[in-house]
């Protein structure tokens, strides 16, 4: 079958099937992860040999102490996964407020790729600013996979969702249903693109591009499947915040020094 027939017969006739006995019957496969990770730095060819999904659980701590909204971590993402001009797997906010005022002021120029400008136009008298990375959080209940018609969007056993471009139609339901506006149609691969954890790299047992990047240890990664990962510790310890929890997409990023003011 031609691949636009394929597409097309996908579309309106087994989408939504093959959407609703994914989402109960997922589960990992090779050939899966493979075309998930196409497009990524490594190839689907990539040797997965070796990794067992199910052995790990892997969850994200951005410090929000520690963040001084330099840029490294967006542009370590952009060189790693080929992010397009204009697109973000990862970007930094900048809030700022006044001392009087009650909301703050959100900007983040090109998603803080290049860091921020020393003061904001338009906004005088600040006396609070700080910095929040953001990303996909991987949410344990995520509604993007909730929503795709065609289980392209799907969770593996390590916990790190992710996108199988054979089966992504780029309907863009997906890109809709994500409460932290963490995903995007890719112009150059026009599949559902979103932030995978770099799972190239951390199933070679790396840390992602943003993490090994940061130079003050904003973004810490871990596996809490292992008892002695300092995230595991921070996790067990330290009083952490996610974004919007009355959502109840239970985040696996987790932010250390969360104001209530983020959303
Ligand atoms: S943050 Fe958005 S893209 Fe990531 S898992 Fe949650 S709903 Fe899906
Ligand atoms: S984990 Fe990888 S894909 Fe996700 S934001 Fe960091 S560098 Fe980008």
């Amino acid at each position: 079958m031609k691949e636009t027939s394929r597409r097309n017969f996908l579309r309106t006739t087994a989408g939504a099937l093959l959407g609703s006995v994914a989402a109960v019957a997922f589960g990992l496969i090779p050939g899966r992860v493979k075309r998930a990770l196409a497009g990524t730095t490594v190839q689907p060819e990539m040797d997965l040999t070796g990794y067992n999904p199910r052995e790990h659980l892997y969850s994200y701590i951005i410090d929000l102490h520690k963040c001084i909204g330099c840029g490294s971590c967006v542009q370590a993402c952009r060189r790693e996964n080929k992010v397009p001009t204009g697109f973000y797997r990862t970007w930094v906010e900048r809030y700022q407020k006044g001392p009087e005022s009650d909301h703050a002021h959100i900007d983040s120029p090109n998603g803080g790729l290049y860091g921020f400008p020393a003061a904001t136009a338009g906004v005088s008298g600040v006396s609070k600013a700080y910095f929040v990375p953001k990303m996909c959080n991987h949410c344990s209940e995520a509604p993007c996979v909730q929503v795709c018609p065609f289980g392209a969007s799907f969770k593996s056993p390590d916990g790190v969702m992710l996108v199988d471009k054979e089966r992504c139609m780029a309907c863009g339901y997906c890109v809709q249903a994500c409460p932290y506006a963490a995903r995007w149609i890719n112009p150059v691969t026009h599949v559902a693109d979103k932030c995978t954890w770099c799972y190239q790299r951390i199933t070679k047992g790396l840390k992602p591009a943003c993490v090994q990047a940061c130079p003050t240890g904003t973004r810490r990664f871990g596996d809490i499947r292992d008892p002695y990962d300092p995230v595991t510790k921070v996790l067990a310890e330290e009083r952490v915040g996610m974004l919007q929890p009355q959502l109840l997409t239970k985040p696996k990023c987790y932010y250390l020094g969360l104001d209530k003011e983020v959303r």
